[in-house]
C-alpha cells in the first residue's frame, strides 16, 4: 500500500480548498479505517476503493 505523502507527490491524491485529501481520479474526499493495532491509519476512496495508508 501506498503512503499518503507518496501518493500526493505523485499527483494520485489531491488536496480540497478544505486541505481534505481527496482522490485525484474520483475528486472524492477519502474515507478513514482506523486499525487499533496500528498506528497506521487507512485512507479509502469511497468511489474506486483504494487504499493508502497515513502514519500518524
Ligand atoms: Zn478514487
Amino acid at each position: 500500500m501506498q503512503s499518503i505523502r507518496k501518493a500526493l507527490r505523485k499527483g494520485e491524491l489531491d488536496k480540497d480548498t478544505y486541505e481534505r485529501v481527496v482522490c485525484a481520479d474520483c475528486d472524492k474526499p477519502l474515507k478513514t479505517e482506523n486499525d487499533p493495532d496500528t498506528i497506521t491509519t487507512i485512507r479509502i476512496c469511497p468511489e474506486c476503493n483504494t487504499k493508502w495508508k497515513e502514519i500518524r
